[in-house]
């Protein structure tokens, strides 16, 4: 490597060596002092914390010290002494500082502190600067890697689904179409509408909402597979809890039933609360302390719970004997509204709560039936602040029952020939699940809008950055 070598923050603040000189590379969070003395509080990213630049003023030039401030990005070389001042141990007495690049203090938008995140949200490019930003991201960083962790270490294989998809049969929602075609003067059939033989696939595609119909391709060869991508959904749900681009974490597993994708969903979920206890705790107890009081107290109930299992039937029940005026009706058929599945977990279990048994007129085609041909093998595991955090379900893997459904819903079938042929040959019962990262890194952080954990959110109308 030609870079010259650096140490990070993070290094730097637990290094026991002191009086080695080192050089740090970062941004100015502040500088204070006086006319002899500087006090330039360094932050890399690599921490949460900053480190403290001594300087002697004197010894500077004047015209480069002028330009160290809040938001310009500097080295410092000097020596690592033990700090005087309280809230840290070491700090670093600069030799030479170099400025790799100025932030003008007019117009830099980070100079106060305490930034509402709606703005922040407006300078997305820029607050990954600040300290609750450096925290999401560390902490998406160590959730995505626990999530690779989990499932290496339980012999599942990380599976590369497709983003452009030529199927719209998952029927998850408004997809993106993908297109090449000039759409001020599209190619027309003879009865006028738009040709998309001629469009670059041949066919329609879209942008795809889920990796499962290629994941259990890929776990009826592998037996356990897993998928961490980009899904994309077009839906107009302006809420805290969708984004039009969000990640997907979906396991795939053969010969699993319902009740074991239960199990692995549950087990996992704690992995990760566990994991992100464990290795992001700094991080974590800010965002405590900053947005979210009981964050961390949430977050250990969570791993010391037992998930709640009952039936939609019986979640139905419970609702209607509430005494609670729901916006939405909760008689027997309707969907689960986030109002109620909040309830159910916050104030009548007080605990993540996992329902099993939907109506199969309101969950996908490839879901299992249960036997009273009403109600198939769906769960959604619920959780506080969240309401819906997975969806998964034990997949239909009998061809007759499966083109049944097909036929029934009025999917065209052709389309999925594919998938129609893992059921035809070799078929064997298995299951899978959907959990949206970014509800997951919603309930890690204690955030409460999507927007915020995620780097670069897409919505309705923003597509910025
Ligand atoms: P919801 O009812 O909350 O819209 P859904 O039933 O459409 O969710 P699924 O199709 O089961 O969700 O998707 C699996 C998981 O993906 C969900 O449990 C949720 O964690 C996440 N998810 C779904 N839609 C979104 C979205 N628009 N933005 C972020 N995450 C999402
Ligand atoms: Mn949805």
């Amino acid at each position: 490597m030609s870079i010259k070598r650096r140490t990070r923050v993070r290094e730097a603040l637990t290094s026991c060596e002191v009086a080695k000189e080192i050089t740090v590379m970062g941004w100015v969070r502040t500088r204070r002092g006086s006319k002899k003395i500087a006090f330039i509080a360094l932050n890399d990213g690599s921490t949460l914390n900053n480190i403290q630049i001594v300087a002697d003023v004197p010894a500077f030039h004047e015209d480069l010290l002028k330009q160290v401030t809040t938001g310009a990005c500097i080295s410092v070389t000097g020596t690592l002494t033990q700090s005087a001042g309280s809230g840290q141990s070491v700090e670093i007495q600069a030799k030479s500082i170099k400025l790799h690049g100025p932030a003008d203090p007019v117009t830099y938008p980070l100079q106060k502190k305490g930034h509402s995140l709606e703005f922040l949200r407006e300078i997305a490019h820029l607050r990954p600067r600040t300290n609750t930003f450096g925290a999401i991201l560390r902490l998406r960083h160590a959730m995505s890697y626990s999530i690779h962790k989990y499932f290496n270490d339980n012999g599942f294989y990380y599976l590369h689904t497709p983003i452009i998809t030529g199927s719209d049969a998952e029927g998850a929602g408004e997809m993106f179409r993908v297109t090449t075609l000039d759409i001020m003067n599209p190619p027309k059939t003879e009865d006028g509408r738009i040709n998309y033989r001629e469009d670059f696939f041949g066919k329609e595609t879209n942008l795809t909402v889920s990796g499962q119909l290629e994941g259990e391709i890929g776990a009826l060869a592998l037996s356990d597979v897993y998928t961490f991508g980009p899904t994309f959904r077009a839906e107009n749900s302006n809420t805290p809890r969708h984004l039009a681009e969000f990640w997907m974490i979906e396991p795939e597993m053969a010969f699993y039933d319902i009740h074991d994708n239960m199990d692995l969903a549950e087990d996992f979920l704690k992995y990760l609360i566990n994991y992100a206890l464990e290795h992001c705790v700094e991080d974590l107890r800010f965002l405590n302390d900053m947005y979210d009081k009981e964050l961390l107290s949430r977050l250990n109930s969570v791993t010391d719970s037992d998930f709640v299992r009952i039936t939609y039937t019986e979640a139905i029940d419970i609702l209607n004997s509430s005494g609670m005026k729901f916006e939405f009706p909760t008689q027997w058929g309707a969907d689960l509204q986030s109002e109620h599945e909040r309830y159910l977990v916050e104030k009548h279990y007080k605990n993540p709560v996992i329902i099993t048994g939907y109506p199969k007129a309101i969950k996908a085609f490839y879901m299992k039936q249960n036997d009273d041909g009403t109600t198939v093998r769906a769960m959604d595991v619920l959780f506080p602040r969240i309401g819906e955090i997975v969806g998964g379900s034990q997949r239909e893997e009998n061809l007759q029952a499966l083109e049944n459904r097909i036929k029934e819903i009025g999917i065209p079938r052709e389309e999925l020939w594919w998938y129609l042929d893992t059921r035809r040959f070799g078929s064997a019962p298995h299951s899978g699940f959907g959990l949206g990262f970014e509800r997951m890194m919603l309930f890690i952080t204690g955030m409460s809008n999507i927007r915020d954990v995620i780097p670069f959110p897409r919505t309705p109308n923003h597509a910025e950055f």
